[in-house]
């Protein structure tokens, strides 16, 4: 297979006024194979102006940047909707900043993100938000947006809706778990998804019973049963499955639609294909750790389970299954990371002796695309048009991107991952892009890696290294939820 030859067919011409130098008009992406999530086919892409304008036999011309692609597999660049970068939480604040996080996102072949903000209590959503603006913008390297998480249901936070949905913030999260911080109770989360349908926004909901994992915490303290192989015990999948029963019949009292994140069980699974059958607009994604990783992690001796503390927690190794098949017949929409990394050393280990301190979550942005790549793709638990839709499409029409983002189509964005399928590799700590001391998904293998990732246009990433320039990511103001994308009224 030829090398990845970029070469430029003659000196390219000054660049018109508002264009950035260095930029060429055109840009062909040639003899490649082109995955969408309805088709795959060859052909080749042209590129003005960081949108494609044409698919199909395009003659080289003068003064174009040409990428032989011969031998590879071009997806939509990946869209992962759910990190926390430069989260504070738990005492500390997550180790990925936008600059690092969305770096290694970018290397990984993800090319637009989602963050949450998340207020504090009393706190003005549209405060919180230009918090996180402040945080993002100058930083991040691929494009951005954000969801906001409600930890309350105030006449104030209702009344805010509206501003930020203008703002371009069109979906919420609402935590049923986390007890006596973040936790909102029923009647709240009614009334978030009343207003927000009122004003095409999306609600999401982490769906765990925050009074029953608290009863079981408590029992686990008072038994002195505190080292990092407990936590799954203090997140029974039972109250996954409560959770996300009981948030489906107040999406569908409220009759709004619903997005459950970071699915990570059979209890769970079952509500959402319950309610897809009955005809509810219910959604959901789950991440590539609980596809791939399981329970007997916490099992490893001293404190090294707490590497994999997140909520809801790695599962039995039975629930696998049924979460790749949930996949691919189209139950389960999307694949997140729910990315919010913290360094083994100075962080996690602020739960030495009690894994209630242990700051919940794993670094995953930069590996989800390689890792559904090697173990969906080529081990054939999704075809590629599936992996094309539950990385890009089905995220973009979720949380409205589409088709600026999620597609490669005439207008749409060149966001772009270029596989070659040839390539080998491992994750490990000693290669991740994350900025923490370890890997999630240490010695993991990969049959094929992204080349080449190119965001609106332009080539970001090479081999897995970053390419692009500093704090290039745009926000993204996205369009209110549109439920006619999925075939309801
Ligand atoms: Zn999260």
């Amino acid at each position: 297979m030829a090398p990845i030859r970029t070469a430029r067919t003659k000196p390219v011409a000054a660049p018109a006024a508002g264009r950035p130098t260095g930029l060429p008009r055109y840009t062909l992406i040639r003899r490649g194979t082109i995955h969408t999530a309805a088709d795959s086919f060859p052909a080749d892409l042209l590129i003005e102006k960081g949108k494609i304008v044409q698919i199909g036999d395009v003659p080289p011309g003068p003064g174009m940047l040409i990428i032989d692609a011969k031998g590879l597999e071009i997806f939509p660049g990946g869209i992962d909707v759910h990190t926390h970068f430069e989260l504070p939480f738990m005492g500390t604040v997550s180790a990925d900043d936008f600059e690092t996080g969305t770096v290694a996102a970018a290397c990984g072949g993800t090319t637009a993100i989602v963050d949450f903000v998340i207020p504090g209590k009393g706190q003005r959503i549209t405060e919180a938000a230009k918090a996180w603006h402040k945080k993002a913008a100058g930083k991040a390297v691929v494009d951005y947006g954000f969801h906001i998480a409600l930890v309350e249901a105030t006449p104030q936070v209702l009344a805010d809706i509206p501003k930020v949905v203008a703002d371009g913030i069109t979906s919420f999260k609402c935590f049923m778990a986390y007890k006596g911080s973040l936790m909102i109770d029923d009647t709240q989360l009614l009334a978030v998804l009343a207003a927000a349908r009122r004003h095409g926004a999306l609600v999401s909901v982490h769906a765990e019973n925050g009074d029953m994992l608290s009863w079981v915490m408590e029992q686990l303290v008072a038994a002195k049963k505190t080292s990092p192989r407990y936590h799954p015990v203090a997140h029974p999948a039972l109250a996954e499955g409560e959770a996300a029963h009981r948030a489906i019949a107040l999406a569908a009292m409220a009759e709004a639609p619903l997005y459950i994140v970071h699915l990570s069980c059979m209890e769970a699974l079952d509500e959402v294909v319950a309610a897809r059958m009955a005809g509810q607009p219910v959604f959901a994604e789950t991440c590539p750790q609980y596809l791939l990783l399981d329970d007997r992690l916490y099992e490893k001796p001293g404190f090294e389970g707490a590497k994999w503390v997140m909520s809801p927690p790695l599962r039995h190794v039975s629930n696998q299954v049924p979460l790749w098949s949930g996949l691919r017949e189209g139950f389960l929409q999307c694949v997140a990371t729910d990315h919010c990394s913290f360094r083994f050393k100075g962080q996690k280990d602020m739960g030495k002796g009690n894994f209630l301190r242990i700051p919940n979550g794993i670094p995953a942005v930069g590996d989800r695309m390689n890792l559904l790549y090697s173990h969906g793709v080529r081990k054939g638990r999704l075809s590629p048009q599936q992996f094309a839709a539950i990385t890009a499409t089905n995220p973009a029409r979720l949380f409205g991107m589409y088709p600026d983002k999620g597609t490669i189509a005439v207008g749409s964005d060149a966001d772009l991952v270029l596989y070659d399928p040839k390539k080998t590799g491992v994750v490990s700590a000693k290669t991740t892009r994350h900025n923490v001391d370890y890997s999630a998904f240490e010695g993991f293998r990969l049959n094929g890696l992204p080349v080449l990732v190119l965001s609106r246009g332009e080539v970001i990433a090479r081999d897995g290294d970053y390419v692009g320039g500093k704090g290039r990511g745009r926000y993204l103001a996205r369009r209110p939820f549109d439920l006619a994308h999925w075939g309801y009224r």
